[in-house]
């Protein structure tokens, strides 16, 4: 593995404050009393660079000549490190589908290190797909252009929607085939390989917690916790246990919040685990998530949770509580084992995601929140009304901008008509029509003026998201060579709340060929 040169300085805060393990070999195993294995990544065939996210690359004070530069391509492929970089992998456990899953760890991730950014602050480069590593279990350590192009553009696309998340800087192709039964159906196809560049202050999960925990490793879950708590919690300060306690609380307030923007957006992350959730309250692990078209809160793009439907949209706050309450019984040992701890985190993450929610569902609105003027009710019936008929949720809400600058109206407005995704009956559409009056009358009630509340809510409701069938066309484009769709969104997602007519075909809802086309509606975990 050649070293290229490189004018970037990097940490390896894991590496020298947590213990490791002393052997360096991909052998899958178990790694007992370390949190971290180091591995290289392995090299592929002929990496080409055919994305890259340039504002996180200004961020990280990447310029266009440096990440366009061979030697670069060749570290985002995982043909070269450069100096300073000290790849490993992670090492954590989790409950997958509500089932304790012993060792996980990074399987196909391989962390680089940590970048000093030109502000100071430090920032994780890890390849995902770059090889196996000891937690790689049967798997190959690689991921496929499909998979890749999805968190790749979903990463840049949350950022820009405000959702806390972990970035993507990169997408390169291997040049290497991948092969992977999309359906688990004995269909396995030969499939172009790919690696995405994440960037986060920290891919701390978790499951990096339990596992430790599970295995009865005070010593190695204290020194984890409290390398966690110096180095990204630092403003929670406290001394003694009661830190502990205000780590379980900070997690579990993030993840409230963060779980309510998902709803507010209409994101559904697909496959919850507890090794899948963030500690620092980040969208990770872009997998078979999926986006709402119509707003239907027992929709899961995950088939392999298409029986259980234990991710499904209107489930993802619920889970979000039985996550926390598991990373509390992970550090539950820290404090010397009383539960109240833990009860109060479980009771703070439910007021947290109540006011957030309605908070967010408010600003979509339009509306201050005040439930003296019966705005709890608003909200229920419009939640009731829009999971009567198929409506698309992304263009309902942009369009009550251009409503609340109108007189008040007298029938369901074309745009909101619009919405729909087959025929409705009268009913509903008279029902929709005096929700949307009384709507109307509470907001215009105020005295901002009504263009003022128009652009505030066009802030709330973006025009534009990630949809499955948008995705899944640019995939099928990439899949020929084409990867100009790609650019295309993820250029047009960085500006999700503008109106950008030019590219309003993106803003379109769902069109009947995608409705059950794999990718579109139904996404696997063979990635
Ligand atoms: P996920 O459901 O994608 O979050 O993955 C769960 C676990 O499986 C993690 O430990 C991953 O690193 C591992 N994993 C998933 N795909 C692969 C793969 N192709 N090769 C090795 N490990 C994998
Ligand atoms: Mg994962």
């Amino acid at each position: 593995m050649n070293a290229a040169p490189s004018a970037h300085t990097f940490r390896r805060r894991f590496l020298d404050e947590l213990p490791g393990d002393a052997d360096a070999s991909r052998l899958a195993r178990p790694v007992v009393g370390a949190l971290w294995s180091r591995v290289m990544p392995t090299a592929v065939a002929n990496p080409s660079l055919v994305a890259w996210s340039r504002p996180l690359a200004a961020e990280l004070g990447l310029d266009a000549a440096t990440m366009t530069a061979a030697d670069t391509v060749r570290m985002l492929g995982g043909n070269a490190v450069f100096p300073g970089m000290d790849p490993y992998a992670a090492n954590y456990g989790g409950h997958q589908f509500g089932n304790w899953a012993g060792q996980l760890g990074d399987g196909r991730a391989i962390v680089l290190g940590e970048l000093v950014r030109p502000d100071g602050a430090l920032a994780e480069l890890q390849l995902k797909g770059a090889g196996p590593t000891a937690y790689s279990r049967r798997g190959d350590g690689r991921a496929v252009l499909r998979s890749s192009i999805r968190e790749f553009l979903c990463s840049e696309a949350m950022h820009w929607l405000g959702v806390p998340t972990t970035r993507a800087l990169s997408l390169v192709a291997t040049g290497d085939a991948v092969v992977r039964d999309m359906f688990y159906d004995g269909n396995a196809q030969q499939e172009p390989g790919a690696i995405v560049c994440r960037v986060a202050p920290s891919f701390l999960r978790f499951g990096n917690f339990e596992l430790p925990s599970a295995r009865g490793d005070l010593a190695l879950l204290t020194t984890l916790t409290d390398f966690t708590l110096r180095h990204f919690f630092p403003q929670l300060g406290g001394t003694g246990l009661d830190r502990y306690a205000a780590l379980l609380r900070e997690v579990a307030d993030r993840t409230a919040r963060l779980i309510a923007h998902w709803q507010a957006v209409g994101f559904v992350h697909g496959v919850m685990n507890t090794d899948n959730m963030s500690m620092l309250g980040l969208t990770i692990d872009y997998g078979p998530y999926g986006w709402i078209d119509n707003f239907d809160l027992g929709w899961t793009p995950n088939t392999t949770d298409n029986h259980q439907k234990r991710y499904a949209f209107g489930n993802q706050p619920g889970v979000g509580l039985w996550n926390v309450a598991q990373l509390g019984e992970a550090l539950r040992p820290l404090w010397q084992g009383s539960e109240e701890v833990v009860e109060e985190a479980l009771t703070l993450y439910q007021s947290t995601y109540g006011e957030e929610a309605t908070r967010r569902f408010s600003a979509k609105l339009g509306l201050r929140f005040d439930a003296s003027r019966g705005d709890s009710d608003l909200l229920q019936q419009m939640f009731t009304w829009l999971q009567g008929e198929e409506t698309d949720m992304t263009i309902f809400f942009r369009s009550l901008s251009h409503v609340v600058v109108r007189d008040e109206p007298t029938e369901l407005p074309a745009e909101l008509q619009h919405a729909f995704y087959g025929t409705v009956p009268p009913e509903h559409l008279a029902s929709g029509l005096q929700w949307l009056q009384r709507w109307w009358r509470r907001v215009r009630s105020d005295s901002t003026a009504p263009t003022a509340i128009a652009a505030a809510m066009d802030r709330a409701n973006a025009k534009f998201v990630l949809r499955n069938w948008l995705a899944q066309d640019a995939i099928d484009a990439a899949h020929v060579g084409d990867f100009t769709k790609v650019q295309r969104l993820l250029t047009v997602m960085e500006r999700p709340f503008d109106d950008q007519p030019e590219h309003a075909e993106l803003a379109q809802k769902r069109p009947d060929w995608a409705r059950n086309k794999p990718g579109c509606s139904a996404l696997s975990c063979s990635s």
